[in-house]
């Protein structure tokens, strides 16, 4: 390195200078380099304790031998499986590393410097990443109050009203990571049918398989009837393939011309492909992750709730409680051999995001948490 004070990171478009970070999870082996524990739980990323479907991790192993070829950049074999399970056209399908991926493309795709994009505070923080990144604009609205029904959740009427000639996207997590929250189908048919046709509405179901009865949206159903609808899915969640990172966009195929654009050719592995297209078989694995994720959620609530903690209503795999002083009770936790995740990026220093993991896993947490 030349000792100049030349910084070179400094040459950066400003868009992406003053753009934070994501923040990620801390990673098991960090806390063991730090603490030396050997004992640890992660429940900060929102993963399935349950792992992948044993047909997907046989898929993926027969798959590594393959890992010397290119994938399939169009991912013929996982589309057409989608697309039968889903009741669309492959044509309307895109593949992603992760959901993430296909968020950033979307944005890629519709925004540029003098244009907008709408999503509500507290919204995942990949939103204003990728908006800010394509230089356009990313406008916040006020979440729904602490102490309305659905507490610091989107607000739909405020998200209407930030819609400019300018606004390209508006972001609609439900539910919405890291608060859990979410907004009722009838509303957000509403919303979609009243969005201007200058404005793609993403929709990111990333925990659609976790909201069975709790009144939320299908979006894919609406496919149909809306053009500039998209709906963000992935294998991450439910589907316990967090790691080898494949998600889908199901959108208008004209819309999935445009993504397929800026797609870089050959985005998905091939062990991922073909770990999903495994995952789509398993059923049974699917809906026991799910049935337990779901007990989880209502038995943790109650018991945080009995101890005297607030907790927020859920439609995820995941618990959003306030805790006060979050950054200690995050470090109590850490010393203890649990991983949760602090939300102050999101500007909710006093709330920390727990994933629900299995029973053993929880009851620990409860234990430590009560103490
Ligand atoms: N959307 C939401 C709401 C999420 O919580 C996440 C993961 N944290 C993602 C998208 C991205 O997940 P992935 O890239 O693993 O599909």
């Amino acid at each position: 390195m030349s000792e100049t004070n030349h910084d070179p990171g400094q040459l950066a478009v400003e868009n992406v200078r003053t753009l934070a970070p994501y923040v990620p999870g801390k990673p098991i082996e960090e806390l063991q380099r730090e603490l030396g524990l050997t004992d640890i739980i992660k429940l900060a990323s929102n993963e399935n304790p349950f792992g992948p479907s044993p047909q997907a991790l046989a898929a993926m192993q027969r798959a590594i031998a393959d890992t010397w070829l290119y994938p399939d950049g169009s991912g013929h074999v996982l589309k057409q499986k989608l697309a039968a399970k889903l009741g669309v056209s492959p044509d309307q399908i895109t593949l992603g590393n992760g959901s993430n991926d296909l968020l950033v493309m979307l944005a890629e795709a519709f925004l540029a410097p003098g244009l907008e994009a709408v999503y509500s505070q507290y919204a995942f923080a990949v939103y204003p990443i990728a908006v800010q990144a394509t230089g356009a604009k990313g406008v916040v609205t006020p979440a729904l109050s602490a102490d309305s029904p659905m507490p610091l959740g989107h607000d739909l009427r405020a998200m209407a009203r930030a819609i400019t000639p300018r606004t390209r996207i508006v972001f609609i997590a439900n539910p919405n990571n890291p608060t859990g929250t979410w907004v009722p189908a009838a509303e957000l048919h509403a919303f979609i049918a009243a969005a201007p046709a200058h404005v793609i509405v993403a929709l990111d179901e990333a925990y659609f398989e976790y909201t069975e009865g709790l009144g939320l949206q299908d979006g894919i159903a609406w496919l149909r009837e809306f053009p500039n609808l998209v709906v963000f899915r992935t294998f991450s969640k439910a589907y316990g393939l967090a790691g080898v990172r494949v998600g889908y966009a199901v959108s208008h195929p004209s819309v999935a011309g445009m993504l397929n654009r800026v797609r870089q050719a050959f985005n998905v592995s091939v062990v991922g492909l073909a770990g999903a297209a495994a995952a789509l078989d398993d059923v049974a694995h699917l809906s026991a992750a799910v049935k337990a994720a779901v007990e989880e959620r209502a038995r943790v609530a109650a018991r945080l709730t009995k101890a005297g903690t607030r907790v927020l209503p859920s439609a995820g795999n995941f618990l959003m409680v306030h805790v006060g002083e979050a950054s200690k009770r995050f470090d109590t936790l850490l010393r203890r051999g649990i991983i949760v995740r602090p939300v102050g990026n999101y500007g909710l220093p006093e709330h920390l995001r727990v994933t629900l993991g299995t029973v053993e896993q929880n009851d620990r947490f409860l234990k430590a948490w009560e103490a």
